[in-house]
């Protein structure tokens, strides 16, 4: 390439085509630097058989701020958000289902005085945490000192200083009574990591109401896969002028007196910049792309020890029939419209945890069932349905062989755990595929497979995330920055990482 340009985006993420949209627009020559022959990252849809389309990692939204909406004409430009509802199934052939379907096997019925009130308050907690941390959303993240100033007095403040000092269970406890409310909550405490404090809540503040407009992210599948959004990001970034290159992995970041000129790329091509913004995982930029030499041992260190290592698998397949849910006694069709989730009690979800950290495949994870096809009729071909499954918690790496040693003994283990409670699902399979961790890191380029570069946990949120010297989007190093999910406010499909990295580069050319 001839010529040096200002910005060097690494990866073409939705959050990487979100940061260099904002800085083509402020006038500056951005150019995109993404490894595969496609952009999107995480947020993709592909057709894995003919006529049957995969949302292959996310598959649905709820975190994409309004302020991004607005600014890339999402909903004018077509975007359209399916809402979806949420049924958990027991083993004990009952389930938590909808509050307006009358049942005596639907639990969220059958609640005693004292969970109704310990669960309002439970939400009261949540709801007040996640209204302290959501104004900081749309910018670099407060500094503990600065949030506590801001509530000092209020009740939100004990709020606070509980939600940093107490984990998930221990609040569970505090507020619910022992029975099937709490063992519900197995599915919670589980879902955003069991280990460290209960602060993890503030992660939800991604999808709260915006202060300004009174607006919430939609929730839902997108018509067409979530694919759809990353392609009007893609198209957004072209029309600002950026120059999106694919098939282009960038190998090293090139560092003169110790300042980040510019990026190497895999075929030895040198690209010479004013900034570098990197997509890519925290761990991914400053432990492999990124010389040690030029960073602190440290911090290199510490950033070793940050949370990556849970990661989840996928399992994707045709099928010709919906699963008919033994426990659910209402309209058959109802729960292929949302997602279905095989609940877990916390003692389960201990041994799911417990199977991570002993290295091998949880043998009763977490499972969240989804037919996005049964709403958007784009994604199959008549007579079949696609399913799209998310398993969690799975180790990164395994202690005896490789993911791809005991890929088919997982998959038949997932496909006995579902038809144990669907029991034409496994008649109805025509075709699947399972996306390990390790599938995970080398196809999508995700660090242990971690899908929110950085795992969602109390210690690596808000003013930590993912350490506090790179929680403001920049580097240790002089002219480079980071945009990914690892960044404030954190993973899922938001944008946001890639609008606040954007806004702090543009501050320290002088232009904003
Ligand atoms: C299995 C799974 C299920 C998920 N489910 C949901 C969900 O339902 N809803 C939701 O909101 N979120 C979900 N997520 C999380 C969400 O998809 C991610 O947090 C988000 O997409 C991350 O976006 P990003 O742009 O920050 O990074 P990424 O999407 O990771 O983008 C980084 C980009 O960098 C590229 N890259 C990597 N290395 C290089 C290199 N050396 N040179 C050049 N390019 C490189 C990658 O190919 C990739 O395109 C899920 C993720 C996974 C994996």
């Amino acid at each position: 390439m001839a010529g040096d340009i200002d910005i060097a985006v690494v990866g073409g993420g939705h959050n990487g085509l979100v940061a260099a949209t904002y800085l083509a627009r402020a006038g500056l020559n951005v150019h995109v630097f993404e490894r595969r022959p496609f952009t999107g990252g995480a947020a993709i849809t592909e057709e894995l058989w003919p006529g049957f389309k995969f949302s292959t990692c996310a598959h649905m939204v709820h975190g994409i701020h309004p302020k991004i909406f607005r600014d890339f004409q999402l909903t004018e430009r077509g975007l359209d958000v399916i809402p979806r509802q949420g049924l958990q199934v027991l083993p004990d052939g009952t389930y938590w289902g909808p509050s307006t379907h009358e049942s005596p096997r639907n639990r969220a019925l059958q609640l005693t005085p004292a969970e109704r009130e310990g669960q309002r308050r439970y939400a009261d907690f949540k709801n007040t945490l996640q209204r302290t941390i959501a104004p900081y959303r749309l910018q670099p993240p407060p500094s503990l000192a600065e949030v506590r100033a801001k509530i000092v007095g209020t009740p939100a403040a004990d709020v606070l200083e509980k939600a940093l000092s107490t984990r998930i269970h221990e609040l569970q406890d505090e507020f619910l009574p022992d029975g099937p409310l709490k063992d519900r909550l197995g599915n919670e405490a589980g879902a955003i990591g069991r280990n460290p404090l209960g602060f993890q809540f503030a992660y939800a503040s991604l999808n709260a109401v915006d202060e300004e407009t009174g607006i919430k992210p939609p929730n839902g599948y997108v018509r067409g896969g979530v694919g759809v959004v990353s392609r009007l990001f893609l198209e957004s970034a072209v029309a600002a002028g950026v120059t999106v290159h694919i098939d282009h992995e960038v190998s090293e970041f090139i560092v003169e007196g110790g300042d980040v000129v510019g990026i190497r790329l895999a075929d030895g091509a040198e690209v010479r910049s004013r900034v570098v913004v990197s997509n890519l995982d925290p761990k991914r930029t400053l432990l492999r792309l990124t010389p040690a030499e030029h960073l602190d041992d440290g911090f290199r260190a510490r950033l070793n020890d940050v949370v990556t290592h849970v990661s989840c698998y996928k399992f994707l397949a045709v099928i010709s029939e919906l699963p008919q849910w033994s426990a659910w006694d209402g309209d058959p069709y109802a729960p292929s419209t949302g997602s279905v989730v095989l609940s877990l009690n916390r003692a389960e979800m201990g041994a799911a945890y417990d199977d991570l950290e002993a290295g091998r495949p949880p043998r009763r994870p977490l499972v969240s069932f989804s037919i996005p096809s049964a709403v958007d009729d784009s994604l199959r071909q008549p007579g079949y349905h696609t399913a799209s499954i998310w398993i969690y918690p799975a180790p990164a790496k395994l202690r005896s062989g490789t993911w791809d040693d005991v890929r088919e003994s997982v998959a038949e283990g997932l496909i006995d755990q579902i038809s144990a409670h669907a029991p034409n699902f496994r008649k109805s399979i025509r075709d699947y595929k399972l996306r390990t961790p390790l599938d995970l890191e080398r196809e999508n380029g995700l660090t242990d497979g971690c899908i929110w570069h950085v795992q969602h946990a109390g210690e690596h949120l808000v003013w930590n995330r993912p350490l506090p010297e790179i929680a403001h989007y920049r580097a240790p190093l002089a002219g480079l920055y980071l945009c990914g999910a690892g960044q404030h406010p954190g993973g899922e499909i938001s944008g946001v990482p890639g609008h606040n990295a954007a806004h702090e580069v543009l501050k320290d050319l002088g232009q904003l």
